[in-house]
């Protein structure tokens, strides 16, 4: 038969959210084969038991997303390569950090004719040929079904992208596919630094037009550093979902943000490491390290005063600079800002 298998490589919180979108739309379009495989970065639980196999009992990811059914075509698989052998359409969402990891281990063991969607929000693995989906996407929201928008990017094959489209389009997650690959996975990323930077203001109890003023700036940064990265990226890409829509809902209800603020409201004593392990409970971040990333390209390329917001997130984050530096440097910024 034709029809396409789909794995989920990761099920985190938007993990296993992205898993229940797509088991309902495999159960009811006839180009998919029902069952959705997931794997499982395999624990134990305080129970004793193995998260998987709760998992696979209760149709729930009892840590990462307690509460919400997966639907019983989501089949969780803790071994890698056993989730991937037979599928062609492989959606990578887990944290950044852990995708070199599992990119190698993946090498050779999928077949020849898949194709790969990225859900993740990090920088490294960018150049790789495969399709993006980021979004105004707050995993719990579209876990309870509210309405949100998100944007699929894509390089060159404009039916792959329609078939993404599919498999994560429903009446409460409307989905867009433009030919901006870069762009879309860079706005995705990007706006996690700016995320903690309202996340400062916030804990330093700034208000809404400083949060306002540090979300056009940070969009500003986005922008710029995109293009200068990759002069095809498009000034539109900016508008869709992926772009102004999920820096604002990042900014308002994001992790990135709370654990900022929980940061600078402790005035930077503790580290972010810590105060993220103990906010979140297992769930990551990515704003810190793409901000380190950034930094580095900033300063090995000399961009650094072209993007005193973005160098200010990773001086802050590092313990350079207190919190409330993050307003600090507007004399700095170049005339053209
Ligand atoms: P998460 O933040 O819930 O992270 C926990 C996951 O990491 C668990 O599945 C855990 O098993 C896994 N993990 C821990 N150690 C691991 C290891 N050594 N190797 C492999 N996996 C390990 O994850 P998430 O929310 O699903 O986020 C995945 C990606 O999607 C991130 O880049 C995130 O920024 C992005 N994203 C998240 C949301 C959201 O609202 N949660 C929304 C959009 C995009
Ligand atoms: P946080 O990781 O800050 O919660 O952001 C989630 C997200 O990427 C929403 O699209």
């Amino acid at each position: 038969t034709h029809r396409s298998k789909v794995t989920v490589i990761g099920s985190g919180n938007w993990g296993s959210v992205a898993a229940k979108l797509i088991a309902s739309n495999t159960l009811r379009l006839s180009s998919f084969h029902d069952e959705v495989r997931m794997w499982v970065y395999e624990e134990t639980l305080r129970s004793g038991e193995q998260l998987t196999d709760v998992i696979n009992r209760t149709n729930e990811n009892v840590k990462y997303l307690p509460g919400i059914k997966l639907g019983k075509n989501v089949v969780a698989d803790p071994d890698l390569e056993s989730a991937v052998k037979d599928s062609n359409m492989l959606v990578f969402v887990t944290p950044h950090q852990f995708m070199e990891g599992i990119c190698k281990r993946l090498v050779g063991k999928i077949r020849e004719d898949s194709e790969a969607i990225s859900l993740v929000k990090g920088m490294e693995h960018l150049g790789i040929n495969c399709s993006v989906l980021m979004g105004a996407n707050i995993a719990n929201e579209i876990a309870v079904e509210k309405f949100s928008e998100a944007t699929v990017g894509y390089r060159l094959n404009r039916e792959v992208a329609e078939r993404w489209v599919q498999l994560f389009y429903t009446h409460y997650f409307i989905v867009t596919a433009v030919q901006d690959v870069e762009g879309v996975e860079l706005c995705g990323t990007l706006k996690n630094v700016v995320a903690i930077a309202a996340g400062f203001v916030d804990g330093l109890e700034m208000g809404n037009n400083t949060k306002a003023a540090i979300m056009r700036l940070g969009l500003r940064e986005m922008k710029a550093f995109s293009k200068l990265l990759f002069p095809s990226v498009k000034d539109s890409t900016f508008f869709e979902s992926c772009g102004v829509a999920d820096l604002i809902t990042t900014c308002l209800g994001g992790r990135n943000r709370k654990v900022a603020e929980a940061y600078a409201r402790n005035g930077g004593k503790r580290s972010f490491d810590e105060v993220e392990a103990e906010m979140l409970q297992g769930q990551k971040l990515q704003g810190v390290s793409t901000a380190s990333e950034v930094y580095e390209v900033l300063s090995h390329r000399g961009w650094l005063e072209l993007f005193p917001l973005f160098s200010t997130v990773h001086e802050i984050s590092t313990g350079l600079l207190p919190p409330s530096a993050i307003v600090e440097y507007s004399e700095k910024l170049p005339k053209s800002f």
